[in-house]
């Protein structure tokens, strides 16, 4: 769960993934993926703020389409910004001072449409992760986050990487991919559906988006739509990667991820399925905790016909490791941190560091910059300052 505050110290007048308080006064605004604890302050009321004062949001086009299934909004409002595509922007602060920047999003591997973003002004060059799970081998894929020199790349480096800290915790050293989570739900569900033609089985996911990746390979595995709430297919609908592999006729499937998880048992969109009949699939990482994850999945031992299997979409402390190691950063912020887990995060923080730079460097420390900076009086991003209104960008 997300505890960044939004503005993005390094440059002016930017603020990512929230949009209230001071942020409101940000000459352009960000938003890393469609989840509720990154979209604090966006409502009908924001966009018509944005709108009045000529200001942008700029997200992915698969965000854009999940945002207007929620907001209405003037689509000149909230502008694309296509993978690996460095995009320049400028925009106007305080005393009609220009800031020029160059954005480029990454693809973040944690839902439909997440991106990380990589702003360059200068010499200064910050990387916001959003929530992110990319694979250890997966890093040089990372195209955006590299230089191009005679056909080789070369990874970046950083002055400071905003990072998804939400498993940075020695309670979560590894996770198996989402590929291999997904097969073993597809083991299991192939298994149960095969013994019985009256079997389905229940997806109980633990939010109501994010585990679109499980829906769409494991409709393809099974051959066989997944059913989803009636407000979920809508916003699914918008997305063509989605649309397929996704209904809203429960009778049309066995495989059913429609149920909210504080429901009782059972499954409410088909009476004519009697309990014995169902088997209940749980992806889920919190049932992992300190635990051996190389087991993947595994019967629970007090819930009847349950079967949890860990599953994650943010990255595990070895994948943070590699990341950081790859790419290398002067500064770390950690957007997740629990007010009791701060001396770990600190802890954790300066060891990936310290195997990155050596001892020298660790008594420079961390600062957990929480709450974010106080916005002066004085400063004012005022809409005539803006001076970017290029739709193409
Ligand atoms: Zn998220
Ligand atoms: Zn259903």
């Amino acid at each position: 769960m997300s505890t960044f505050l939004g503005l993005i110290k390094e440059i002016p007048g930017i603020s990512v993934d929230r949009f209230d308080g001071a942020n409101l006064m940000s000459s352009i605004l960000f938003l890393s993926h469609c989840h509720f604890d990154h979209m604090h302050g966006l409502s009908d009321i924001f966009f018509e703020h944005i709108a009045e004062y000529k200001k942008y949001l700029y997200c992915s086009p698969i965000t854009k389409a999940l945002l207007e299934a929620r907001f209405k909004f003037k689509s000149s409002c909230v502008k694309e910004i296509d993978i690996n595509t460095p995009t320049v922007i400028e925009y106007g602060i305080e005393n009609n001072e220009k800031i020029l920047i160059c954005v480029t999003s990454v693809s973040a591997g944690h839902c439909p449409g997440s991106v990380m973003f990589l702003f360059e002004r200068n010499d200064i060059s910050v990387l916001y992760t959003g929530d992110f799970r990319i694979n250890s081998t997966d890093l040089s894929k990372l195209k955006g986050l590299h230089y191009s020199i005679d056909s080789k790349l070369i990874p970046r480096t950083f002055s400071k990487i905003y990072l998804d800290t939400t498993f940075l915790s020695t309670d979560f050293c590894a996770f198996p991919s989402r590929q291999e989570s997904i097969f073993k739900i597809y083991e299991v569900s192939r298994n149960w559906l095969s013994k019985d033609p009256r079997n389905v089985v229940i997806l109980e996911c633990s939010a109501t988006y994010g585990s679109e990746f499980i829906f769409v390979e494991l409709s393809k595995m099974l051959n066989m739509k997944i059913h989803v709430r009636n407000d979920v297919f809508e916003s699914y609908c918008r997305i063509a990667q989605l649309s397929c592999y996704v209904t809203n006729d429960p009778h049309s499937t066995l495989i059913h991820a429609c149920k909210k998880k504080i429901s009782s048992s059972g499954l409410h969109c088909r009476g004519d399925v009697s309990n014995e009949n169902i088997i209940t699939v749980v992806p889920s990482v919190m049932k992992w905790r300190k635990k051996d994850t190389s087991i993947i999945g595994e019967w629970d031992k007090d819930k009847k016909r349950t079967f949890n299997v860990c599953y994650s979409t943010h990255s595990s402390l070895d994948e943070l490791k590699a990341f950081v190691q790859y790419f290398k950063t002067l500064e770390i912020y950690p957007c997740v941190v629990k007010t009791d887990q701060e001396k770990e995060v600190y802890y954790l923080l300066n060891t990936i560091k310290n195997k990155v730079d050596g001892p020298s460097l660790v008594s420079q420390g961390y600062k957990l910059e929480l709450p974010a900076r106080k916005v002066s009086s004085k400063v004012k991003f005022k809409s005539k300052h803006f001076s970017s209104d290029d739709d193409s960008l």
